[in-house]
């Protein structure tokens, strides 16, 4: 009999619910509010009702979820998700098991994008890849080896809260100098007010860049190289052969420019030869999220590895 797994993006503001086959394809995809305002209770019914709506009468053998934060199973209990803190509260994750009665796969959101993202474009090709996600955070996931790397407790891949400059801009994690509080959205927005006293959201800003406002033209140079060092830096960290760029952020093409990004990040690349580390545009949009979580699923049926 044919198998089908759910996957479901839980967001601050919505969640999403896919069904999948065993040759990854989506079959549906649904979307709801979370209102996670309205406390947890409501956040439980609506991921039910939109995995019921998602599956459409069919069963289903076992659900991955994509979450904020960390989850460690031992406290049931996600960690690191200050924006919706209502899904930190324990036992949340054991309330949906006990509804859902098939294996429940928890997994970061970004790490679940990270996969759904590698499988699109590096599966046989690169073997040590790092997705980025720029957008209203500064998200990674690690791919190494062709193995989502976790790290001891699942919370690897923070590369968004590793520090540039001690002496740095204050982060919302409270550190001085994270990524994130250069290349988030609303990072650039805030370094662009500061420069020009405007307030104004990127796009508005670049499209000043390509009229050569100096304001935006100073921003978007230093935004290249932090971007160029950061990544460098871990790319001489892990050694990787590509680099997957995700996120709203992400979709303004002067990222990819050759003088730009990758400018930076080959001066600064250190010991065996690198070549070329590619800048990967994300293919998924905003499916990656649902599918990858879907994909932990399939993995747990054994039906893929990584
Ligand atoms: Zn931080």
């Amino acid at each position: 009999m044919d198998k089908y797994v759910i996957g479901i993006d839980l967001g601050g503001t919505k969640v999403e619910a896919c069904l999948m086959d065993t040759t990854r394809t989506i079959l549906t995809r649904k979307r709801t509010l979370a209102n996670a305002h309205l406390g947890l209770d409501e956040v439980i019914k609506n991921i039910h009702k939109i995995v019921k709506e998602a599956a459409e009468g069919r069963n289903f053998d076992a659900v991955g979820i994509g979450t904020p934060g960390t989850y460690i199973s031992q406290d049931d209990k996600l960690y690191g998700a200050p924006n919706s803190i209502v899904y930190e509260t324990p036992g949340f994750i054991q309330q949906l098991r006990n509804k859902f009665k098939v294996p429940v796969m928890v997994e970061n959101d970004a790490n679940c994008l990270a996969l759904a993202e590698f499988f699109a474009s590096c599966e046989n090709k690169y073997r040590f890849v790092l997705a980025v996600i720029m957008g209203t955070g500064f998200g990674t996931g690690l791919i190494l080896d062709n193995k989502l790397y976790r790290g001891a407790r699942g919370g690897a891949g923070e590369i968004g809260h590793t520090s540039i400059d001690i002496n740095g801009r204050t982060c919302g994690c409270g550190r001085k100098g994270c990524i994130e509080a250069y290349l988030s959205g609303t990072s650039i927005s805030r370094r662009y007010f500061d420069l020009s006293g405007n307030h104004l959201d990127v796009p508005q800003i670049y499209q000043l860049y390509l009229s050569k406002e100096p304001s935006a033209i100073v921003l978007f140079e230093e935004s290249f190289h932090i971007l160029g060092e950061a990544l460098a830096n871990v790319v001489n960290a892990f050694d990787l052969e590509a680099i997957i760029m995700g996120g709203g952020v992400s979709n303004l093409p002067v990222w990819y420019e050759e003088n730009t990004v990758t400018r930076y990040m080959k001066n600064s690349f250190f010991g065996v030869p690198r070549g070329e580390v590619p800048l990967i545009p994300a293919k998924l949009g905003d499916s990656a999220g649902v599918a990858g979580a879907a994909y932990l699923a399939l993995r747990e049926l054994g039906f893929m590895n990584f």
